[in-house]
C-alpha cells in the first residue's frame, strides 16, 4: 500500500489528506498530519472520502465513456474522444464565424484544479476571443472578491489560520462553521480552551450549532448585516474605538462614511436588525476593546442582494478600529468551494483577468495577451452566472459548456435555468458523475476525472497552495479536465486556421510553470515556487515572490494596501433590505444552506450511506409557533410556493429558526424529489424557489433569502 500526498476536494479550508492506495483502487484515507490547514484532522466528509471511491461504486455513478447525439430527443450514444471534440471543434469554429466569440460560453467550478481552470480561462479568453466564462464560484465568493477590490485594493483575504490561536475576540458573520468548515470550528474550540478570555460572537438569523456555542449570539433578521455593522461603527465612534491615527496615516474616505453612519443609532439599528440594544452595545465593544478581533465570514454576506456592501461594511469597520493586519486580526473570508481561490488567481471568472489584472485596464490586457502570444484579449466583461444563462435563454449564446459544476441544480430559479439548457443549440457537459441533474441535458458528454485521479495545484482560504497528486487512474476512458481542454483547444486551432498552438501542455506541471510567470510582479506572485519545492517544503502561502524563503502569513502589516496609493479605501455602505421583502401573500422568508456531512448536490457525498446518518432527507425547517399556528406537525407535507415555483417538502421543527423564518438545505434536487431527472421535468429542490437577483457589483445572486408562503399540502 502506498500513500499519496493531495487535498480534500470538499470544502475551501483545504485540508491535507494521505491517500491509501495500491494503485489500482483507493483503499483508505487520513489526514495529513503536515499540512498546515488540519495536522492531520479530518471532519466526517473528509474522512469517507475513500468510501465514495470504490470501484464497483464508480462503474455505477461516473460518466465512463464519451457520449454523443445526433440529434435533440435523441439518446447519447458512446462515441470517443476524438470524434466528441472533432465535432465540437467544428460546432465552435462554425458558430464563432458565423456570430462572433461571445456567441459561446463557458460555465466552470471552484471544484477544478488551478491548472485546468488556466487551460480554460485561457481557451475563451485568449483564443476564443470572449470573456464568456464564468464559474460556480459566482454563487460562492464574488462578493468576497468585490468587497476585499474595493476596500484594500486586490482580491487578497489578509488574515490567516493561525490568526484564530492569536485572536482575542472571534466574530463570525454569515457562516455557521461547525458545519461548513468543521476543521477549522476544531481549531476556533481549541483556541477557546487554551484562552478562555476569547469571547465568540455569531451573528446569523439562524441559532446554528455555530451560534449556539457563542458568547454572544446575534440573531439579525435577513440581509440586515450592513445595518449591524454600520451600527457597530457608529458605537465604536461614540465610545471612542476607532483608530484615528492609523485612519489618517493608512486610509481614505472615512469622512464620507461617518456621515453615513451617523444616523445608524442603536434604536434604529435594534429595530432594523431585530435584536437588543443591548447586545449591539455588547458587540461594538468587544469589537473595538480587543487587541485582535478576527471576523469570519462566508455564504451569509456573499450570497445577497448587497453582497458586496455586506463585505465592505465589515472590512470598513476592520479598518476604522485598526482590527487589521496584525496577528489575530483582519476580515478573513472563508471560501466555500476546494479551489474557488484558485479560479481567481488565473482569473477563471468573466469580469477578471490572469494575476489579478484588470480587465478594464488596456496594459493589463496588453501584458496577458503577450504572455498567452495572442493578439489581443476582449475588453468586454463576460456573462456572469446569471447572465450567462440569461443570454442562452435569449438565444446570444448558442453553445454552452459546462464544466465540474451542476447548475440545472445549483443555479437560482430554476425555470429559466431549464428553459436555457433547453434553448441552447449545443450544451457540452464535461462531469465526473453520470447523474448529476446537468447530464440530462448534454449533447455531449465528457468523461472527467476526480479526486484522487488528478495531479495539480489547489489554493485555499488562507492564499495557501498545496500539491494535489493522483494515486490511481481514472476509471473508463475520463481524462483530466486540462488535458480535454487542451485537446479541444489544438483542434479549434485548426478550425480557425492558427498556424501553430498555444496550448503546447503535456502535463499539469507545464500549465502551472506559465500560470506562475504571469503573476510576476503582482500581488500574487509566486514565482519562487515550484512543483518540486512545493513537494519537498509542502504547502506555501501567497505570495511567494523569487529570492523569497517563505510566504506571506498576513497582508499590509506595511500599512501599504493594494491600491493605487497604498491607502485602503472605506466604501460609503448604506443598508438596504433584501431584493424580495416578504409580504401577506409570501409571508416567510426562506434561507438555504449546507448540513454537515452533505457536499453541494451530493453527487459524491450521497454515494456514502454514513452521510445519511446525520440528516436523512430533505426538509422545510420552521418554528414552533408557526406550525402550531398552521397545525402542522412533524412530517407533514407542505406546499412552498412563491411566483417562481412551487415544491414539496416534509416539515419539521426547528429551534434554530425565529417566526417568519424557514430553512431548506441546498443539497437535495430533482432525483430525490421526483425520481431521476430527465430534460424539462419541473421538480428541482429548493432553486425552484430562490431568487436570482443579483448584487450589482458582484453580480452574486441571493441566495439566502426569497420570500415564500408555506401552505398544508
Ligand atoms: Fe474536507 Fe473541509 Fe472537512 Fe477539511 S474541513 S476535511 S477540507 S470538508
Amino acid at each position: 500500500m502506498t500513500e499519496t500526498k493531495a487535498t480534500c476536494c470538499y470544502c475551501g479550508v483545504g485540508c491535507g489528506v494521505l491517500i491509501q492506495s495500491d494503485g489500482q483502487q483507493v483503499l483508505g484515507v487520513r489526514g495529513d498530519p503536515d499540512h498546515p490547514a488540519n495536522f492531520g484532522r479530518l471532519c466526517s466528509k473528509g474522512s469517507t472520502l475513500h468510501l465514495s471511491a470504490q470501484p464497483l461504486l464508480q462503474q455505477q455513478v461516473r460518466a465512463l465513456y464519451p457520449e454523443m447525439r445526433s440529434s435533440r430527443g435523441q439518446a447519447r450514444q458512446r462515441s470517443d474522444w476524438d470524434s466528441c471534440l472533432d465535432s465540437m471543434a467544428r460546432r465552435f469554429a462554425d458558430t464563432i464565424r458565423e456570430h462572433g466569440p461571445d456567441s459561446v460560453g463557458f460555465y466552470v467550478s471552484g471544484q477544478l484544479l488551478t491548472e485546468d481552470y488556466y487551460v480554460f480561462n485561457k481557451l475563451a479568453k485568449g483564443l476564443i476571443g470572449t470573456n464568456n466564462i464564468d464559474s460556480n464560484s459566482r454563487l460562492c465568493m464574488s462578493s468576497a472578491v468585490a468587497g476585499y477590490k474595493q476596500t484594500l485594493g486586490a482580491d487578497a483575504p489578509p488574515a490567516c489560520y493561525e490568526d484564530i490561536d492569536l485572536a482575542q475576540v472571534i466574530f463570525i458573520v454569515g457562516s455557521n462553521t461547525a458545519y461548513a468548515h468543521p476543521i477549522l470550528y476544531r481549531r476556533i474550540e481549541d483556541a477557546r480552551k487554551n484562552n478562555p478570555e476569547l469571547k465568540v460572537i455569531v451573528v446569523d438569523p439562524r441559532r446554528t450549532d455555530t451560534a449556539r456555542e457563542a458568547d454572544l449570539f446575534l440573531a439579525i433578521l435577513p440581509g440586515t448585516d450592513v445595518a449591524l455593522f454600520n451600527g457597530m461603527l457608529h458605537l465604536c465612534l461614540w465610545e471612542d474605538l476607532v483608530d484615528t491615527a492609523y485612519i489618517a496615516a493608512h486610509t481614505e474616505g472615512f469622512a464620507e462614511l461617518k456621515q453615513t453612519v451617523r444616523s445608524y443609532t442603536p434604536a434604529f439599528v435594534a429595530q432594523t436588525c431585530g435584536i437588543q440594544e443591548a447586545d449591539l452595545l455588547l458587540a461594538a465593544r468587544w469589537f473595538g476593546q480587543s487587541k485582535a478581533t478576527l471576523s469570519l465570514y462566508c455564504q451569509g454576506l456573499n450570497q445577497s442582494s448587497s453582497g458586496t456592501a455586506k463585505n465592505a461594511a465589515l472590512i470598513n469597520l476592520h479598518l476604522a478600529t485598526h482590527q487589521i493586519a496584525k496577528p489575530g486580526a483582519g476580515p478573513f473570508s472563508l471560501t466555500g468551494q476546494p479551489n474557488a481561490m484558485g479560479g481567481r488567481e488565473v482569473g477563471g471568472m468573466a469580469n477578471l483577468m490572469s494575476g489579478h489584472r484588470d480587465l478594464a485596464n488596456p496594459e493589463h490586457r496588453a501584458e496577458v495577451a503577450a504572455l498567452w502570444g495572442v493578439d489581443a484579449v476582449p475588453a468586454l466583461p463576460g456573462k456572469t452566472a446569471v447572465e450567462l444563462f440569461e443570454a442562452v435563454r435569449q438565444g446570444q449564446i448558442k453553445l454552452l459548456w459546462i464544466v465540474c459544476t451542476n447548475p440545472a441544480q445549483s443555479m437560482p430559479e430554476q425555470n429559466l435555468i431549464r428553459e436555457a439548457l433547453n434553448k441552447a443549440e449545443l450544451v457540452i457537459v464535461q462531469e465526473a458523475y453520470s447523474s448529476t441533474a446537468t447530464v440530462p441535458y448534454a449533447d455531449i458528454l465528457l468523461p472527467a476525472s476526480t479526486w484522487a485521479e488528478k495531479s495539480g495545484t489547489v489554493t485555499n482560504s488562507e492564499r495557501r497552495i498545496s500539491r494535489v497528486n493522483a494515486a490511481i487512474a481514472a476509471p473508463g476512458e475520463a481524462r483530466a479536465d486540462w488535458q480535454i481542454a487542451t485537446a479541444f483547444a489544438r483542434k479549434l486551432e485548426k478550425y480557425l486556421d492558427k498556424p501553430s498552438t498555444i496550448f503546447p501542455y503535456e502535463s499539469p506541471e507545464q500549465v502551472w510553470n506559465e500560470h506562475r510567470e504571469s503573476t510576476r510582479g503582482r500581488d500574487l506572485d509566486i514565482t519562487g515556487l515550484s512543483y518540486q519545492l512545493l513537494e519537498q517544503q509542502g504547502p506555501q502561502q501567497w505570495p511567494y515572490p523569487t529570492g523569497a524563503s517563505s510566504g506571506k502569513q498576513r497582508l499590509y502589516q506595511d500599512g501599504v494596501f493594494a491600491t493605487a496609493n497604498g491607502r485602503a479605501k472605506f466604501v460609503n455602505t448604506p443598508y438596504l433590505p433584501v431584493a424580495e421583502t416578504v409580504d401577506p401573500r409570501h409571508p416567510f422568508s426562506l434561507n438555504t444552506g449546507r448540513l454537515r456531512d452533505q457536499w453541494h448536490g451530493m453527487s459524491r457525498t450521497g454515494s456514502v450511506a454514513q452521510l445519511f446518518s446525520h440528516v436523512a432527507e430533505p426538509s422545510i425547517n420552521m418554528a414552533a409557533q408557526d406550525m402550531q399556528r398552521r397545525f402542522l406537525k412533524n412530517g407533514d407535507l407542505v406546499h412552498v410556493t412563491n411566483k417562481r415555483g412551487s415544491q414539496i417538502f416534509a416539515v419539521s421543527e426547528s429551534d434554530e429558526l425565529r417566526p417568519g423564518q424557514s430553512f431548506i438545505a441546498m443539497h437535495w434536487g430533482e432525483e430525490y424529489v421526483s425520481g431521476r431527472g430527465h430534460a424539462g421535468t419541473a421538480s428541482t429542490g429548493v432553486n425552484a424557489l430562490t431568487s436570482s437577483a443579483l448584487d450589482p457589483s458582484s453580480k452574486q445572486p441571493e441566495l439566502k433569502h426569497a420570500a415564500v408562503k408555506i401552505l398544508k399540502a
